[in-house]
């Protein structure tokens, strides 16, 4: 990888940190305990579960993605960056531009 593509790659984690981080909130917001029944009516009590069990995951999926992307960024200029966590190899760059937090390549990923 060039230092070019490096600083390109660099902001686009950042980016996507700020993202994510911005999807969190949105996330604990909707994530709040679910108010006790009588404030709702049955079937809208079961939607709030439903979707509040959606949104639980994808939280925890966003927080998971959070902490990838901050090793990503912590880890950028170290040798050993875009490399294969598996095979070694290097990880294609069209890769990391889409998902910077993979350390795995797209062969080992599947
Ligand atoms: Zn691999």
């Amino acid at each position: 990888m060039t230092s070019e593509q490096k600083i390109a790659l660099k902001q686009k984690i950042e980016q996507e940190i700020n993202n994510t981080k911005a999807q969190i909130e949105e996330l604990k917001v909707l994530t709040q305990p679910i108010k006790p029944e009588n404030s709702l009516g049955r079937v809208s009590r079961m939607d709030a579960i439903n979707n509040k069990s959606i949104n639980d995951r994808g939280l925890r999926m966003a927080k998971m993605k959070l902490t990838k992307l901050e090793m990503a960024f912590e880890k950028i200029d170290e040798s050993a960056f875009g490399k294969c966590s598996r095979c070694k190899n290097n990880i294609q760059e069209k890769r990391l531009m889409l998902l910077p937090e993979s350390t795995l390549c797209v062969r080992c990923a599947r």
